[in-house]
């Protein structure tokens, strides 16, 4: 290694690639975020990441878990876990898979901040956000002409503080809640509270785009003892809006349609 003029020598460094997974189904990888992966020697993965993306990276990469629930994990403080750093620093390129969108509630940017002040270069490839990924395969779609011409993502993280939370809800448009599945009386509460009807319909999607996808629809008045009574596991989107009937509406119609063709 040769040393500059002032004497440091240069410190070899990889790169962090922050790449957003999607929402599970492999297919929905961006080709990015598929070729960092396939040639990967550092993967390092959130637990929301499935294992048949996982499977996509080389047998002889190095799989480091890196979720906050991660065996024997005690980086709370910590923006970003350090063997993520150090493999770096010893010079190796990282994949940092995010479920999801690294920039949506992902910690992606405090991520990014920490890897700016210790001098580590990365770069950012997006990914398809949970909320897109439940939107499209529950076939509801986030905006709508007629219905509905924002739509809100909403962290249900601190659904404790009605206030707070209250505060974060549009009068209209389309509300989408992560991180609420253990939450869902208080959320759908506080977005009544907030002035919504409490027959707004409503519909929680499971596990969005994998093979056990389920999806669970009511109104903000009952979505909760629904998803309650069906078992719903995690991770879990709530959407919120009268794009939500726009999917109820087309199927009816269909059983109708297919009926009257029956005579
Ligand atoms: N960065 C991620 C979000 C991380 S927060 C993204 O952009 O999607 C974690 C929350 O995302 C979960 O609590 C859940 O609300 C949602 N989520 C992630 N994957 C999901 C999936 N396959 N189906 C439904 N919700 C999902």
């Amino acid at each position: 290694m040769s040393h500059r003029a002032d004497g440091v020598r240069p410190v070899a460094r990889g790169k962090v690639w922050l790449v957003g997974a999607g929402p599970g189904d492999p297919d929905l990888l961006t080709v990015r975020a598929h070729r960092l992966l396939s040639t990967a020697r550092v993967v390092a993965f959130d637990e929301l990441v499935s294992p048949g993306i996982l499977a996509i990276a080389p047998p002889e990469a190095e799989l480091v878990p890196v979720g906050r629930r991660a065996a024997g994990c005690r980086h709370h403080e910590a923006r970003i876990h350090p063997v993520v750093v150090e493999r770096a620093l010893e010079g190796k390129d990282v994949v940092r898979l995010k479920g999801g969108d690294p920039f949506v509630f992902g910690r992606g940017g405090e991520e990014a901040e920490e890897l700016a002040a210790v001098g580590v270069p990365f770069e950012v490839v997006p990914g398809i956000s949970a909320a897109l990924g439940a939107a499209a395969s529950a076939n509801i779609p986030l905006t709508h002409r007629e219905c509905a011409s924002s739509v809100t993502f909403v962290t249900a993280h601190a659904a404790g503080d009605h206030v707070g939370m209250a505060s974060r809800i549009p009068p209209g448009g389309t509300l989408v809640f992560y991180m609420g599945l253990g939450r869902l009386e208080e959320i759908c509460a506080t977005v009544i509270a907030a002035g919504r009807n409490a027959e707004t319909p409503a519909a929680l999607v499971s596990r969005a785009t994998l093979g056990d996808e389920r999806i669970v629809s009511g109104t903000l008045a009952d979505i909760a003892v629904r998803a309650r009574a069906a078992s719903v596991e995690g991770p879990a989107i709530l959407l919120v809006g009268e794009v939500v009937a726009r999917r109820v509406l087309s199927s009816i119609a269909r059983v109708a349609a297919a009926r009257a063709a029956l005579g």
